[in-house]
């Protein structure tokens, strides 16, 4: 099975398009993973059916026993977030900003302060008309999105049965949901625009994804607005040995099935054909038929 992530330097650039385009037209056996589980939108465009909800715990927050507490403070003096606050006469851990780091519970003397397991959102595995597909969602305020995407991707695993293909649709940036996607993949869609400040987060990405010896190919999206960049792209993919697997147009179609909440690739257009021809160089670069 290969494990392919889609992924972009920053929001915006139309990965979740590509992804879900390369999901409706794959043609293989397959299973999917929203690992961008800050924004996950993949199960808007596949209308999944649910067949799991489970629990994600996070790390561990800390919770002031009340019986305990002795009302010194000590905690909140040394709690470097200043998730330790005074309400109604008392001191608190206000978990919205409590890291976990477990200081207060090593400087409480009255071992008034405990550490407990936190629901930060919950896993889901669906059926959907294009293969099984493992997402999440993260609740607002809470962390871990990297811990998330890991337990996404297992999930994925566990309903790869039979798959050819795993696809991912990564997060953007370079931040830990990123390096928790990349991490055990065998290659790296990334989606770029042709702009100056896009060619820069591109180089980023590239110079994290070589870190994981993933194989990288590039996507360029709306090529077309901005040529002159889009050649500095293709010039910078050359020198660094990366080969642009496609090239889409801009074309009123993305924003129409965007808005509709379908896969561009549902109808015909130039996007859908740029799409197709991504689909065939990738897929024929690994092995993938
Ligand atoms: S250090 Fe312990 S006893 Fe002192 S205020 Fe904090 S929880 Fe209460
Ligand atoms: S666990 Fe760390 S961040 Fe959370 S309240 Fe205690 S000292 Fe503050």
């Amino acid at each position: 099975m290969i494990r392919l992530a889609v992924t972009s330097g920053k929001g915006g650039t139309g990965k979740t398009m590509v992804a879900a385009a390369l999901a409706d037209i794959s043609a293989v056996p397959q299973v999917l993973a929203d690992c961008d589980v800050d924004a996950a939108n993949l199960e808007l465009l596949f209308e999944p059916r649910r067949l799991t909800t489970e629990e994600f715990r996070g790390l561990a927050a800390a919770r002031i026993d009340p019986e305990r507490c002795r009302d010194c403070g000590i905690c909140a003096d040394h709690c470097r977030f200043g998730a330790i606050v005074r309400r109604n006469d008392a001191w608190e851990v206000d978990a919205l900003h409590c890291e976990g780091c477990g200081v207060c519970t090593y400087v409480c003397p009255m071992g008034a302060v405990l550490m407990e397991p936190r629901v930060c959102g919950e896993i889901y595995t669906s059926a959907t008309d294009r293969g099984n597909l493992a997402h999440a969602r993260l609740f607002p305020g809470s962390g871990n999105s990297g811990l998330l995407v890991t337990e996404v991707k297992k999930r994925a695993a566990s309903l790869a049965d039979g798959a050819d293909l795993l696809l991912a649709d990564g997060p953007p940036g370079i931040g830990c949901p990123l390096i928790a996607t990349v991490s055990g993949m065998d290659a790296v869609l990334i989606v770029t625009e042709p702009g100056v400040s896009a060619l820069h987060d591109l180089e980023r990405l590239v110079t994290v994804c070589r870190r994981f010896g993933v194989r990288i190919f590039v996507a360029i999206n709306r090529f077309d607005l901005a040529e002159d960049i889009c050649a500095r792209i293709e010039d910078y993919c050359r020198e660094e040995e990366i080969l642009v697997a496609g090239k889409i147009p801009f074309d009123p179609s993305v924003i129409e099935a965007v808005r509709n909440g379908r896969p561009v690739t549902r109808k015909e257009s130039p996007a859908t054909d740029a799409l197709r021809e991504l689909r065939e160089n990738l897929f024929s670069e690994l092995g993938l038929r």
